[in-house]
């Protein structure tokens, strides 16, 4: 069909938006977590300055992991939807350089992992997320993205029973698709499967 006659049809019949799958890909592949559903919510702060580095990071706002850690992402998104939330993410796969470029900023292990050893998300098996509704208002967490303080702590119960409850809805969901947690960081969840996964330097394009 020439072009201008396909033009014609789109504008008439809006198609689907059509996702990709992940038939075929390996497991260890890199992939556009918003080409495979659009039932996540985005706020990837690191591509902003409203981040604790107080730096932007990134040269694009996208979040990329590795195919097994979507798979499981978008299976723990469809529970979520159970309870009328979502995922929102602040940040996903980052590349090693720019593990070194915050790493500059902040040479501090207590704030920033080290880039020679590097991250999980380094590896494509962490996120750092939270929950939204599905109008894309934020859940009460007790603390922003990247509080680094006692408040943050999963083991700190001294915190209003709504709070409480939204950590433990995002944690008992994520532990069920093969999340763990970090002690002191609530927004955080690695891939169980990605440990052992290397250290990547993969970049993606900036439009
Ligand atoms: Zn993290």
């Amino acid at each position: 069909m020439p072009l201008e006659v396909m033009d014609t049809v789109k504008k008439e019949k809006p198609v689907a938006k059509k996702f990709r799958s992940f038939e075929g890909l390996a497991d260890s592949t890199f992939v556009r977590l918003a080409d495979f559903s659009d039932d996540f919510a985005y706020d990837m702060r690191y591509a902003t300055e409203n981040n604790f580095l107080k730096a932007k990071v990134y040269d694009c706002a996208e979040c990329y992991t590795r195919v097994k850690t979507a798979k499981a992402l978008v299976k723990a998104n469809k529970e979520f939807n159970e309870h009328g939330v979502k995922i929102k993410f602040y940040d996903c796969y980052r590349p090693n350089s720019v593990q070194y470029k915050m790493w500059e900023i902040v040479p501090n292990p207590q704030y920033v992992a080290n880039p020679v050893k590097g991250s999980i998300h380094n590896k494509g098996g962490a996120v750092d997320i939270t929950l939204v509704t599905l109008e894309g208002e934020e859940l009460d967490m007790g603390t922003d993205f990247d509080f680094f303080g006692k408040r943050a702590y999963h083991d700190n119960l001294d915190l209003p029973q709504e709070v409480l409850d939204n950590r433990l809805l995002l944690k008992e969901t994520m532990e069920r698709h093969g999340f763990w947690s970090i002690r002191t960081e609530w927004w955080h969840y690695n891939l169980s499967a990605a440990s052992n996964d290397k250290v990547a330097d993969f970049k993606w394009k900036c439009n």
